[in-house]
Order: structure tokens, then sequence, then C-alpha cells
């Protein structure tokens, strides 16, 4: 069983990274986002009140994001693991992890604010089904359209300048405490976020000693190493 947790500012490929993970070691992805999404999507009860709470212009609180990864992780459908991105979000929710899971090791993908700020500026969302794209990297075929469902892309409204100035502060604040508890167990591999996808996930598989990643699905074959 290996159990992972992914940390990293937004843009820095946190869920790309937790989904190759997961991939091919039958790990369970269980990302706060895609939940919160899904409940929302869903229009479960839980998706009424995060609605009413976005829609206030607040952020879903620290205490919510807990009790729904708790539900989550008591599911026990991961049987050989999980990577967690997206929690925990303060000091106090990763002792709470820390007592309750076995940690092989905590993912910081380390991206400078500069970057960040590259990355989140120049990002585009499909209005229809939700797919990033970025306009310099990751274009889409035709300017303005998503590859996937033809939907139109935006600029996410949150994405100005100022309000990622702010999220950054902020994220550092909360982030700090965080990689200083688990860096005292020894458990943080910092990864440098800035190569593309599969460095990065080479970088990570190596240091846990891992299989390497294999970017297309094949048979399984008997390993020789
Ligand atoms: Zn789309």
């Amino acid at each position: 069983m290996r159990k992972y947790v992914m940390m990293g500012v937004q843009g820095s490929g946190k869920g790309t990274q937790s989904a190759m993970l997961c991939r091919d070691l039958n790990l369970v992805h269980i990302g706060v986002g895609d939940i919160l999404r899904w409940h929302v999507q869903q229009h479960t009860k839980l998706g009424a009140q995060i609605r009413r709470i976005m829609a206030g212009g607040e952020l879903v609180s620290d205490d919510l994001v807990e009790s729904v990864i708790r539900r989550r992780l008591a599911d026990h459908d991961w049987n050989y693991g999980f990577v967690i991105d997206g929690f925990p979000r303060n000091g106090r929710q990763a002792e709470f992890f820390l007592e309750s899971y076995d940690i092989d090791g905590v993912i910081h993908l380390d991206l400078p604010d500069s970057e960040v700020r590259r990355r989140v500026l120049n990002r585009r969302l499909c209005t229809r089904c939700g797919m990033d794209y970025n306009i310099i990297d990751d274009r889409p075929e035709v300017e303005g359209q998503c590859d996937v469902c033809g939907g139109q892309l935006t600029t996410r409204p949150d994405d100005t300048p100022e309000a990622l100035a702010a999220r950054l502060r902020e994220y550092h604040d909360k982030t700090r405490p965080v990689l200083e508890l688990f860096r005292r167990k020894e458990y943080v591999l910092n990864v440098d976020a800035q190569p593309d996808p599969q460095t990065v996930q080479g970088v990570i598989r190596a240091r846990f000693g891992l299989p390497p990643y294999r970017p297309e699905p094949e048979m399984p074959v008997p390993s020789g190493a």
C-alpha cells in the first residue's frame, strides 16, 4: 500500500502529476477540487452548500474540506493506496492526517512565483467541459476553441494579477506550517516543477524507487529489474 500527498501552488501541475502517479500503480487519486466539483455537478446536499459559499464570493473553509476528505478516505476503495492533492490545508489537518494514515511521502512541486504567474495568467478554460489550456505551452488547435468538445475558451474571472498575488500570499502563509510539519518527519521530496510533466514524474518515481512511468498504455510485461 502506498500513500502520497501531493503539494504545490496552483499551476504547479498537482492534478497532472497525481493522475500520472496513479495510472499504472493502481492508486486512487483523491483531489479535493475534483470532489468538490463532483458534488456541485451531482447536486448533492454538500454541492448545494458549496455553491452557496462560492456564490457569496467566499472560499470553501478548511473544516468543510476536512469533512469531505474524511468521508472520502472512509470509503476505503483504495486497496493499493492513494495520492491526495489539495489536503491538508493547515497544520492541524496535517497532524490529524499523520496520526491517521501511514504516509510514504509528501511530494512538494516547487515552482517560483514568477512561473506561477506566467502559467496561470495564460490559462484558458473550456466553458463546456472544463479542460485547461495555456496559450503559451498548451495552445488549442483553433484559437479560443476547445480541442475536445469545441466549446468556447475563457479566462477565469479570478485569474487577474491582483487576485493571483493574493492567492499566492495566502498559499505561502498556509502551506509553510504544513510543509514544516512534514519536513520534521522527513517525508518531503522537493521536486522542481518547471520541466515538462513527464520529466517531473520521472524524478518523483526515481526518488521513491517506483517503476518508471510509461506514457502509452501497453500490455503488462514481467519486470526484469
Ligand atoms: Zn471543452
